[in-house]
């Protein structure tokens, strides 16, 4: 063995030397440390006849939360979601409308049908705030609405007349 050997050797293991009495005197700074719980070690006090009148803890009910115990299997479950009081029923009240001839359901209102007139109507009234300009210019007289083609008869005489560049819609009776 060489000298430059025999030195690292030495080197080497006076490391380790220094490193195993630095731990054994609790000087070891750098290696993993050992957690400990805090109330382990502290000395305890003692509380244990307090605890009829402590309040409880939010943390007391967490570990006795409602869950399942057994799995359900498919079938079961199958059988709950589609129990008969579950399902959609069945609807025997329901009719062409004699207008436009969608479904509806009896005694209501076509939606369709109303969907055009509250266009038409939404338009109507656009036009007449137009004509008048802005709020609380109504007149005190009655309105009445005018499409393509159309003249005022003699009911209409004193009336405004709100006009509609359109031809009168079959269901827009005067
Ligand atoms: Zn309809």
């Amino acid at each position: 063995m060489s000298l430059t050997g025999l030195l690292q050797f030495v080197g080497r293991y006076l490391q380790r030397l220094e490193l195993s009495l630095s731990q054994a005197a609790g000087f070891d700074r750098f290696g993993p440390a050992l957690a400990v719980n805090g109330p382990g070690i502290l000395p305890q006090s003692h509380h244990s006849s307090d605890d009829e009148n402590a309040q409880p803890s939010f943390l007391d009910s967490i570990f006795w939360m409602a869950a399942p115990k057994k799995r359900r299997t498919i079938e079961v479950n199958r059988c709950r979601r589609r129990d008969p009081h579950k399902l959609i029923k069945v609807k025997n009240n329901i009719e062409p409308c004699s207008d436009c001839g969608n479904m509806k359901l009896k005694h209501t209102l076509c939606g369709y049908c109303y969907e055009k007139v509250r266009k038409e109507t939404a338009v109507i009234r656009k036009q007449i705030s137009i004509m008048e300009g802005g709020p609380l210019n109504t007149p005190a007289v009655e309105s009445v609405v005018l499409y393509e083609n159309e003249t005022p008869s003699d009911a209409d005489k004193d009336k405004r007349i709100v006009e509609r560049n359109r031809k009168r819609p079959y269901w827009f009776t005067m």
